[in-house]
């Protein structure tokens, strides 16, 4: 059972008065949050991360003019309603709108909880077609909306005609499953992927606060990394979530732990909406740097910006360089992570 109205959802918490005057609007994401996530929010904190995520308040009615409700330029990178392809090698396909919780944040919220349901034969068809016409694409986004809240039967379809079209085909599953609804991950869907064996799958998650890596959670992830899909987080850096070195140190490291390989720290898109969510530029830089003092190479994750009109993605990670190329000497000049100087030379022949 989920919560999906705000009259529900006063039976669990006390709502602020931000909340209380939320009003959907056209851009907004249903509101709907699973029982399994609602019973880690504390109902007596208003500013709890969890909550902050999930329930809507009214600076959602709030648009900036900067934003857009299609910021990295999707629909003009469109071949039919599911299919997107903005980098040369790999593709979007968005199997369905709908979602099992819905998070305030959402940079597809154009698209997403418009209930229009999983992607029709013709769709599925049309882009495999367009897989099969294109061979410079290797890699395809299984994402929405969530796309395990289609059953087992319409997922092992669906990969079945795009690995037809592509046997190599490296498929990312992009879910918020294990955080919502970890329970959606059984041995059975995991033995779906698994015969699909011509190409590998990557798990794709979502956790952006250590208090969403519950034992289920961890459990769910896991099912798939021990069947040989490697997990991989892409956080979104959230005002009032995650916009702490602390918060985000603790994540990344629970992450490594659990086998998850925090891969990217995205800065917050500029859609339509979100403003309140999003964390100004330089603070996010001062964040990432203080994380490169702290974690490893290989629990540090990249924080990147997908630029607005479609610009793609860019490092965000200020520059180590004080001094390009100096001709004469063919030497740079670093700035090191703890405040050092270093130099490198190139070599003179
Ligand atoms: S799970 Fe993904 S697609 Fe669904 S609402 Fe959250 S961010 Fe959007």
């Amino acid at each position: 059972m989920s919560v999906t109205s705000l009259k529900q959802l006063e039976k669990h918490l006390n709502l602020t008065q931000d909340e209380l005057s939320w009003k959907e609007g056209p851009l907004s994401v249903p509101l709907c949050i699973t029982d399994h996530y609602l019973s880690l929010i504390d109902p007596d904190d208003p500013d709890d991360p969890l909550r902050r995520q999930v329930v809507p308040t009214c600076h959602e009615n709030m648009t900036d003019d900067a934003e857009s409700p299609d910021p990295l330029q999707e629909v003009p990178h469109s071949h039919g309603e599911r299919l997107v392809h903005r980098y040369r090698s790999r593709v979007a396909f968005l199997a369905t709108d709908i979602c099992p919780m819905y998070c305030r944040h959402c940079f597809r919220r154009r698209f997403t909880g418009n209930m229009m349901g999983p992607a029709t034969e013709r769709d599925i068809n049309d882009a495999a077609a367009y897989l099969g016409s294109h061979p410079e694409i290797s890699e395809m986004l299984l994402t929405g909306g969530d796309p395990l809240t289609l059953s087992d039967s319409q997922l092992d379809h669906m990969i079945g005609v795009f690995r037809k079209a592509s046997p190599r085909l490296i498929i990312r599953i992009c879910t918020r499953y294990p955080i919502s609804q970890p329970d959606r991950i059984t041995e059975d869907l995991v033995a779906m992927f698994k015969s699909h064996s011509s190409a590998p799958f990557y798990l794709m998650t979502q956790f952006n606060h250590p208090r969403e890596l519950t034992e289920k959670s961890i459990r769910a992830v896991a099912m798939f990394v021990d069947a040989g899909i490697p997990a991989m987080n892409q956080s979104v850096l959230l005002r009032g979530v995650n916009d702490n070195a602390d918060t985000l140190e603790e994540l990344c490291n629970a992450l490594l732990f659990n086998r998850i390989k925090p891969y990217y720290l995205f800065q917050g898109d500029m859609v339509s909406g979100t403003a309140y969510f999003r964390v100004p530029l330089r603070k996010g830089m001062e964040i990432e740097q203080e994380l490169r003092r702290r974690l490893s190479g290989l629990a540090m994750p990249s924080y990147t910006a997908d630029l607005p009109d479609g610009g793609g993605k860019v490092p965000l990670c200020g520059s180590y360089i004080i001094k390009s190329e100096d001709k004469e000497k063919g030497s740079w000049t670093f700035r090191t992570p703890d405040g050092g100087i270093r130099t490198i030379t190139d070599p003179q022949s």
